[in-house]
């Protein structure tokens, strides 16, 4: 996977700072402040022109796109990861892609004073999602009109551009692009807007307590080490988490991060885990008691290659029912950070269903209709122990490569 860097400016003390990509959690190397970056929708960033002004650039949209992909063809659920960048506008005089050119440059932060002149995108990211999803394989079926994208990582690059005479150069090199058809070069420079989009940078502290809260980089919710809260963010403030965590006995566990989602699936009965034994045709007699017990899905809170990620979140969901959880973050031990946000979590459990469903036959026909909607959802920890290179956890026949997590925190 590609990373690129981020030129910022600490929002406290000014000093010049670099992100990477994936970074949510700032601190800042200068004065010590730790903030939390969001935004109100994607984050915009632009290459910086050297060939001319800011304000004489035209900076042109390119979707940047950046996560695991899930599609289903009505056979099989594949999966994979994506790493694109790709023209948001229509004008196909400039590249298709940025190719490798974003990971030479150096990035900044779009903000509403970034002067020049902004291009609206013409296609929406989702359409370029389906450019990814034309499967190579000549003999799979078409697919099903059907993709879940999921990485909290589209964003918008703008790339610069500037025009003289009628030909339109790079904004960083200063080469020829191309030669406009006359009015080209008018509706070029004239039909753009101004920059937006809102950044927030929000202190890291408790709302609770006001304790500073703790997280990686990648983190996308922060944990209060002092009343033991989690907090998740939205656009400019934390929204608290439900958390549980399944107590493991002894010190040096690691304690993994999993969303449990209570969903109601439209078309499918599979409210108690007696529906999900018969559905998934799990290798378990019912018992009567089942039939009272809610199914709940358990997927992965934290990032990591997508065929684990279903596979984890299976054996996690299916291999038994949830057993007493306490209402707290476990103390003493290890705890992963929270690397993939609720709301990508959930959207994977379309795909769970399909790979998992006892008849794929039926799961073809019943796939379009199939709606999911959240009832309730909160995270919950659960212990895993380190021997060797990986993390155990018997009872669920999992075991995940640290490497994988090391490596997923990048995805
Ligand atoms: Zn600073
Ligand atoms: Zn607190």
């Amino acid at each position: 996977m590609t990373m690129w860097h981020i030129d910022n400016q600490c929002p406290q003390c000014g000093a010049d700072t670099s992100l990477e990509e994936t970074q949510r959690l700032f601190t800042c190397p200068f004065c010590r402040v730790k903030l939390y970056i969001t935004v109100d929708d994607f984050f915009r960033y632009f290459l910086t022109p050297s060939a001319c002004s800011v304000e004489d650039a035209v900076f042109i949209p390119y979707w940047r796109l950046k996560g695991m992909l899930f599609t289903y063809d009505g056979a099989a659920v594949r999966a994979k990861l994506i790493d694109v960048s790709h023209n948001a506008t229509k004008l196909d005089f400039m590249p298709s892609s940025l190719g490798l050119r974003s990971q030479t440059l150096r990035l900044r932060f779009v903000s509403p004073e970034t002067k020049g002149t902004f291009l609206e995108p013409a296609r929406s990211h989702s359409e370029i999602i389906s450019m990814q999803e034309e499967f190579t394989d000549e003999q799979s079926p078409p697919p099903l009109p059907e993709a879940a994208f999921i990485g909290e990582s589209v964003s918008m690059i703008y790339s610069p551009v500037f025009t003289r005479n009628r030909v339109a150069r790079d904004g960083i090199l200063g080469e020829e692009i191309a030669t406009l058809q006359e009015g080209t070069e008018k509706a070029l420079t004239e039909s753009g807007g101004e920059a937006t989009g809102t950044m927030h940078f929000i202190p890291s502290l408790c709302p609770d307590c006001g304790w500073d809260m703790d997280g990686d980089p990648e983190s996308v919710a922060l944990t209060c080490g002092n009343c033991g809260s989690v907090w998740a963010a939205s656009s400019n403030e934390f929204e608290k988490v439900p958390c549980y965590f399944l107590p493991g006995g002894d010190d040096g566990l690691w304690y993994l991060p999993f969303w449990k989602m209570a969903a109601e699936v439209g078309g499918i009965r599979l409210v108690s885990r007696a529906d999900a034994v018969r559905f998934f045709n799990l290798p378990k007699a019912v018992r009567n008691e089942w039939e009272e017990i809610p199914f709940p899905w358990l997927a992965p809170a934290f990032k990591i290659h997508p065929e684990l990620y279903m596979r984890v979140a299976e054996r996690m969901t299916f291999i038994s029912s949830m057993p007493d959880l306490k209402n707290d973050l476990p103390g003493k031990s290890f705890i992963y950070p929270i690397t993939l946000p609720l709301k990508d979590a959930f959207e994977t459990l379309r795909m769970i269903l399909a790979r998992s469903a006892a008849s794929r036959r039926d799961m073809t026909s019943l796939f379009p209709s199939v709606s999911f909607t959240l009832k309730t959802a909160g995270l919950v920890y659960w212990p895993f122990h380190l021997s060797g290179t990986e993390l155990i956890r018997p009872d669920r026949q999992l075991s995940i490569q640290v490497n994988a997590l090391k490596w997923g925190k990048k995805i």
